[in-house]
């Protein structure tokens, strides 16, 4: 974060955040606690959080430790074997981590605010932040089209009784990704014998056959699991219907019976845009999270790097001093975006080789795969060892995907 010293204008507040998600709720609530006066707009900003989100523990930092809804001390990799992840991750209670960011001294208005209107509180605040996420004015795209051709992770997750999931978690205490092709509903080629299957169903259209998707498994607490399946990355995001027939084709294979998939206690719906927002904040105006480059373009997550930049930005803020931009472009984007590329491209069996191979890195190359924090060096790291553990069968097509056009 570079920065400048604050303008001596006569304004209201020191700060103005635009959006109560994550990223501009753990800002306010930070320069709150340091003494800054704040102005926070969002159209609903007592509004609980409804996502599920999940952090790896180490990275909540200050936060007090009932924001942990459930904690899974080992979560899984499967692929072509059976990976655990020495690395405890932490399913936030949202609720919680609401009432660890208060904002007790902060002026707070109910209201949707475009563009002009984020700029126009230049004139109430010394400095203005952007946190309205990635679609400010609803829609997939910040423009409202629903055809977004833009790389996007999707996924559609169930609900079900502890009880119910033990045959689809397999014995793992949680499931971070399960890439085995059984989503077919035929049994996975991709166990031990390495043998693979195509990893598609016929009645799937032809755009989405080559997609590799995986089961996220994780408990939730209160004798309750969300399976998940999900598409890391695809341009455009893999259709929900597809994935709601390959976690139901799946979980039945497994021997959950068809009324508990059917009739779970809940759903979810992800769609994330991997690159956040298409377009920059309005001028003179700071983005936070997925509203600026806050995400992980290879994982899509965000909240952790929020939480961590509330800290470092909202101590920035109060010496005085205004960054002219939080997350400046670093030589690491390069490598993610080579890496999202890969994801993109990557067929079946490919992403398989891939992520079997991430498996078998050691924890800190698979902690500097996952971080938004990570430097170029810890991540080609992390790439190159993925690439060297990969069959060589796999290797020319990753080399061509991530250094292709
Ligand atoms: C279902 C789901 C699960 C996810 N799971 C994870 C996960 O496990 N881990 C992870 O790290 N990431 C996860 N993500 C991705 C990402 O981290 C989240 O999308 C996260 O919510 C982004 O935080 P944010 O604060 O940047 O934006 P948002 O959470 O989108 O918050 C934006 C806020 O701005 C407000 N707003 C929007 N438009 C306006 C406007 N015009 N004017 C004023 N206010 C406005 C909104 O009401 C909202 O409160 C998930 C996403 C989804 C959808």
């Amino acid at each position: 974060m570079s920065s400048a010293p604050r303008p001596s204008r006569t304004v209201r507040h020191d700060v103005a955040v635009v959006g109560l998600g994550p990223a501009g709720r753990a800002l306010a609530s930070r320069c709150d606690a340091l003494g800054l006066s704040v102005l926070v707009v969002d159209p609903r900003p007592e509004a609980p959080w409804t996502p599920t989100y999940g952090v790896w523990a180490e990275q909540l930092g200050s936060l007090p430790p009932d924001v942990v809804r459930s904690a899974v001390l080992r979560p899984e990799l499967r692929a072509r074997g059976r990976h655990v992840l020495p690395r405890e991750y932490a399913v936030l209670d949202n609720a919680a981590v609401q009432r660890a960011l208060p904002l007790a001294g902060v002026e707070v208005r109910a209201g949707r605010l475009d563009d002009e209107q984020v700029s126009a509180l230049r004139r109430e605040a010394g400095v203005v932040v952007d946190a309205r996420g990635a679609r400010p004015l609803g829609g997939r795209r910040p423009e409202g089209p629903q055809d977004d051709p833009s790389p996007a992770q999707t996924a559609y997750g169930i609900v079900v009784p502890a009880a119910e999931a033990a045959a689809a978690l397999d014995g793992a205490e949680g499931l971070l990704m399960d890439w085995r092709t059984d989503h077919t509903g035929r049994r996975t080629g991709t166990g031990t014998d390495g043998s693979g299957e195509t990893g598609h169903h016929p009645d799937e259209p032809p755009t989405a056959r080559a997609r590799a998707t995986f089961l996220y498994g994780i408990p939730l607490g209160g004798d309750e699991v969300l399976l998940e399946e999900t598409c890391l990355a695809a341009a455009p995001g893999l259709p929900i219907p597809v994935l709601r027939a390959r976690l139901r084709r799946r979980l039945l294979h497994r021997g959950l019976p068809a009324g508990v998939v059917d009739d779970p206690i809940r759903r979810e719906v992800v769609r994330i845009p991997m690159r956040g927002r298409s377009r920059p904040a309005p001028d003179g105006v700071l983005a936070v999270g997925t509203g600026g480059r806050g995400a992980n373009v290879v994982t899509g997550y965000s909240v952790a790097h929020a939480l961590l930049t509330a800290d470092r930005l909202a101590g920035l803020l109060a010496t005085g001093a205004v960054p002219t931009r939080v997350d400046p472009p670093e030589a690491s984007d390069l490598l993610r975006e080579a890496g999202l590329r890969a994801l993109l491209r990557l067929r079946v069996e490919g992403t398989l080789d891939l992520f079997d191979a991430f498996g078998q890195l050691p924890v800190e190359r698979q902690r500097a795969f996952w971080s938004r924090e990570a430097g170029a060096g810890e991540l080609a790291g992390a790439m190159w060892g993925m690439f060297a553990r990969m069959p060589n069968r796999s290797r020319a097509d990753l080399a061509r995907a991530t250094l292709g056009p």
